[in-house]
């Protein structure tokens, strides 16, 4: 029988584990909150194992070329000479600048596109209630917030740091903040 993994959140984790999982034989559903695919955020810089899931996702290329085009940092003097610069870093690693900058939204694009053919989305929809039975041979059974109930081998819940379905399952679990702030 083909297992099922219902996976809840649609942003970065999500759409990258339904790629993973529909590519091993897994029939993988998503379930996104919001009514459509998220495109805010600014840019993130890809490196090390980001890269490499990418690469593995044969999205590496599309991703560059998707890429916010960053050539690196130059500090400038009042004749707007150079006095100081780094370049984009070449390769995984390198650099202040990463060779792959990309946007959010288009980062999370790009999974979206890559995976909605083998992976049913739905946008607008989340788990309200979690039932598991699988201690006895049976699945999990979520219901959702349109009162449908689907059963799964595997849940994963890929919401983020404020999760609300990782509460049904662990209760509130806390959350330390590292006093990173946007300026006011
Ligand atoms: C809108 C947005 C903008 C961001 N901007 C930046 C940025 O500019 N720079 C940066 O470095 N990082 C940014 N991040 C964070 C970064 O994308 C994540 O930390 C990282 O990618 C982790 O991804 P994730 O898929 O695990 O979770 P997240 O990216 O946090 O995505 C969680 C997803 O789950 C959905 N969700 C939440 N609760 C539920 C629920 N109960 N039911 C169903 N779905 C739910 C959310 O709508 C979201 O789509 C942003 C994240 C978001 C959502």
């Amino acid at each position: 029988m083909t297992r099922h993994a219902l996976i809840s959140g649609a942003s970065i984790g999500g759409p990258a584990l339904a790629h993973q999982l529909a590519a091993r034989g897994w029939c993988t559903t998503v379930v996104e909150r919001a009514p459509r695919l998220r495109d805010e955020g600014q840019n993130i810089d890809v490196r090390g194992a980001g890269r490499e899931v990418l690469r593995r996702m044969g999205l590496e290329d599309a991703a560059l070329a998707a890429g916010t085009g960053e050539v690196g940092l130059r500090f400038v003097d009042d004749d707007g000479a150079a006095v100081a610069e780094f370049p984009a870093g070449r390769g995984d690693t390198a650099g202040g600048t990463a060779e792959m900058e990309i946007l959010r939204g288009e980062l999370s694009r790009l999974l979206h596109e890559r995976t909605r053919d083998t992976t049913e989305y739905r946008f607008g929809e989340q788990i309200r209630e979690l039932r598991d039975d699988t201690d006895h041979g049976g699945r999990v059974t979520a219901r959702l917030a349109s009162g449908e109930e689907i059963e799964a081998d595997l849940v994963v819940v890929a919401e983020g740091t404020r999760s609300r379905t990782r509460d049904l399952v662990f209760g509130d679990v806390e959350i330390t903040e590292l006093g990173s702030r946007s300026p006011t």
